[in-house]
């Protein structure tokens, strides 16, 4: 850890609390800066796209975490603050929540961001890992309760493999490793060419020559080169490296076991990365579904097209974090249909700017009616209907923006 730390101090400059956003809104309109929630457990149902989450009980998350080779942009942090949300929510109705946030640290972009800049894999995404965990925390997203990182996991990767092989679910070529994803294709509900475009889109590589079919995913890629600065591990059919899907389902089985309660992620993971996670463990456990709901969060374009480093069109948390408060950020992304894709605007931050105000303005007035209350924590408990939350609580005011506010994590 003392090392780990080293690492981060030799390249990152100290940033100031309010610089990193951390000082969060700047301004309370009331005393008491968060507001007993309300909730009572047991006397209210939380559902997710159609599904009835625990309550009473644990709930128990899986988000598809980054890959750190990339900076912090706005999709990401749609996604983290949406995860954040939910667990919030859950919580303040008495359900336990315990949320897995992985780090894909083992992935052939990272390698190669890694080779290109000179350094070891791990030191790479530790030092990434640290940039993503700071804006996170500018954002007043929790930490997760999990937080698993690939490379310590290949073990369990390999027994994953194991078992599939033994099942007859997946087959050997050459020292790696092949799931048998035709059927896995076939219920994703996309047409083949459109499944196609996604498996080659994220790595999948459909036409490698060694697969039977297309749709066959990768749990362990052989490595040839042996050579010393190259990232390979030991097992029964060769030094090699996990595959990304693969790596999920052994993290997610270890922290888990068979099911979970909501895998969550990218609404870009969907298919093929979560649509394999759930197969791969499915298929191994015999236990279905993996996950009673997912939560795959909509995407966010900037002028129409996905943001991504390889376009470089991005917005980065970092940079807005130095212009709005992180409760303005939170807002711009809660303030609409979780599953929702949209295109970032400038001018739309600073109307979450607005409505934050106005919220904060409605929390001080005179206490609202107890019916009040109830319909916020109805509307978000309803697949987490914030728009309509907030109406509700903008009409209201008092406890009712008191506590939309605590528990969107506005204050
Ligand atoms: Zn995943």
């Amino acid at each position: 850890m003392g090392e780990w730390i080293g690492i981060v101090e030799e390249v990152i400059e100290p940033v100031t609390g309010e610089d990193a956003g951390l000082a969060g809104p700047a301004m309370h309109p009331f005393p008491g800066a968060r507001a007993p929630t309300g909730f009572t457990p047991g006397t209210l149902t939380v559902t997710l796209d159609g599904s009835l989450l625990p309550l009473p009980g644990r709930a128990r998350i899986y988000a598809c975490g980054i890959t750190p080779y990339d900076v912090t942009h706005l999709g990401h942090a749609a996604t983290f603050v949406w995860v954040d949300t939910l667990a919030r929510i859950l919580r303040s109705a008495g359900t336990e929540v315990v949320l897995c946030r992985n780090v894909t640290d083992v992935d052939d972009v990272l390698l190669e961001a890694a080779s290109r800049a000179g350094s070891p894999y791990d030191r790479f995404a530790a030092i990434q890992q640290f940039y993503f965990d700071r804006d996170m925390a500018a954002l007043g997203v929790a930490e997760p309760t999990l937080q698993p990182r690939a490379h310590t996991f290949i073990g369990q990767v390999i027994a994953l493999a194991t078992g599939l092989l033994a099942r007859g679910d997946a087959y050997q070529r050459d020292g790696s490793v092949y799931f048998s994803g035709a059927a896995t294709a076939g219920q994703s509900g996309l047409d083949p060419e459109t499944a196609l475009r996604s498996s080659a889109e994220y790595g999948d590589r459909p036409d490698d020559p060694a697969k039977e079919n297309p749709f066959d995913v990768v749990m362990w890629q052989a490595v040839r080169d042996t050579s010393a600065d190259v990232v390979a591990w030991p097992s029964p059919w060769g030094p090699g490296r996990p595959g990304w899907h693969a790596e999920c389902a052994a993290m997610a089985l270890h922290a888990f076991g068979p099911a979970i309660d909501v895998h969550a992620g990218g609404a870009d993971l969907s298919f093929p990365h979560h649509a394999y996670q759930a197969a791969l463990s499915e298929r191994f456990s015999g236990v279905t579904p993996f996950a009673r709901a997912r939560l795959e969060v909509g995407i966010v374009t900037l002028d129409g097209a996905k943001m991504a480093k390889s376009t470089g069109n991005l917005v980065l948390v970092s940079d807005l974090l130095t212009r709005y408060p992180a409760a303005a950020v939170r807002l711009l992304i809660l303030d609409r249909a979780w599953a929702e894709t949209w295109d970032y605007q400038p001018a739309d931050l600073a109307a979450a700017a607005g409505r934050l105000e106005v919220l904060q303005a409605a929390a001080g007035r005179p206490d609202s009616s107890a019916a009040a209350v109830d319909a916020v924590r109805a509307a978000l408990a309803d697949d987490l209907d914030v728009p309509s939350a907030m109406a509700i609580a903008e009409e209201s005011g008092g406890q009712a923006a008191r506590v939309l506010g605590t528990l969107l994590g506005l204050w």
